[in-house]
């Protein structure tokens, strides 16, 4: 049976790539850190179309927590066949010179660590050096790991760049082992994140900056995961794909 763990699957991206992959077969664990009823209404979504789903919670900048995720998640569906790290964190627009140490720690647990961690997991039940069957693992990072994202949150395009980096050393260290390991890179999607940044306008504001001329949807990330995680894309691995309208 296919299984795959998305963090932060109870809003935006994470929510549209728990519905899509149930729809495409996969049994579901749909985690999140504070907001049982969004997790929960998305696990009742895919159970109300027939599909298999089970909402979890763990904050995954914290080591026990992740710990747990992946055994509660193992006891429900018996393994873990793909990974979607894709829980993230941005703070309040503001300079470089105007972050202190606890923001910089905060963004950097959730995005970096967390995923660091995830993917520890994850490799451990996966890969064959233990036992494994094999798997697939999709990092979502952001353009403004490439951006840079001056004047509202370099913090947040820094935690993106690190997880780049992730994502090409983990996909060659675990190549000969059945573990495929990909990114996504989103450009500016219609999600709840832009007021976690002070401005939830953000993406109507810069949609003339975009090539495409509007922002994406979060379902046009999903099918990029999912693309990525399907043995249709059995060659693709320590690479990204950038979902950004050409911005
Ligand atoms: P969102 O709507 O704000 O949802 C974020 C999700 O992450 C929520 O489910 C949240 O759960 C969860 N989360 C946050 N911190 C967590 C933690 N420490 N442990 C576990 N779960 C945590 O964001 P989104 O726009 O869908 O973003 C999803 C991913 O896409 C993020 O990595 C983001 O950086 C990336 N991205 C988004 C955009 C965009 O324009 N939207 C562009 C580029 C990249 P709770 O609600 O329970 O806290």
């Amino acid at each position: 049976m296919k299984t795959v763990l998305i963090t932060g699957g109870s809003r935006g991206i994470g929510a549209a790539t728990a519905r899509l992959a149930a729809r495409q077969g996969y049994a579901v664990a749909v985690n999140y850190r504070q907001d049982a009823a969004a997790a929960q209404h998305v696990v009742q979504e895919i159970e109300l179309a027939g599909g298999e789903a089970l909402a979890v919670q763990a904050d995954i900048s914290l080591e026990d927590d992740v710990v747990r995720l992946f055994a509660e998640v193992e006891q429900a569906f018996h393994s873990v066949t793909a990974l979607v790290n894709n829980a993230g964190t941005l703070e309040r627009q503001s300079r470089v010179d105007q972050m202190d140490g606890a923001r910089l720690l905060r963004i950097f647990a959730t995005n970096v660590i967390g995923s660091f961690l995830c993917a520890a997991e994850a490799v451990r039940r996966m890969s064959t050096r233990y036992g494994g069957q094999g798997g697939s693992i999709v990092n979502v990072s952001s353009r403004a790991a490439v951006l840079g994202s001056a004047g509202e949150y370099v913090d947040y395009a820094a935690s993106k760049g690190a997880l780049d980096t992730l994502t090409v050393g983990l996909a060659r260290e675990v190549a000969a082992e059945g573990i495929r390991v990909n990114g996504v890179r989103p450009g500016l999607i219609e999600t709840d994140i832009h007021a976690l940044g002070g401005e939830p306008g953000r993406v109507a504001r810069l949609a003339e900056t975009i090539p495409l001329g509007r922002g994406g949807s979060s379902t046009e990330v999903a099918n990029a995961i999912l693309w990525l995680l399907s043995d249709e894309a059995s060659y693709v691995t320590g690479t990204h794909i950038d979902v950004s309208g050409g911005r």
